[in-house]
């Protein structure tokens, strides 16, 4: 099944991912990018591969295969 995975270089810090995965796959990190902000992760145990983080991320972090 696809998967999403994350470029969390990219995030910022949003989290619109957050709320819109319908499988509560994405996990909110205190860890921050090279950039300062707080980023995301994956749990792919969860991921179905919907796209639909894809579609609402502002800063193209997601790539869904
Ligand atoms: S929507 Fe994009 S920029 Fe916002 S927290 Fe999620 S991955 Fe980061
Ligand atoms: S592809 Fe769908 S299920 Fe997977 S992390 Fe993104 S929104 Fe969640």
């Amino acid at each position: 099944m696809a998967k999403a995975s994350a470029n969390t270089e990219l995030c910022k810090g949003c989290r619109l991912c957050v709320d819109a995965c319908p499988k509560q796959a994405i996990i909110p990190l205190e860890t921050v990018n090279k950039k300062g902000y707080e980023i995301i992760s994956i749990d792919q145990g969860k991921c179905i591969g919907c796209g639909i983080c894809y579609k609402m991320c502002p800063d193209y972090v997601f790539t869904v295969e």
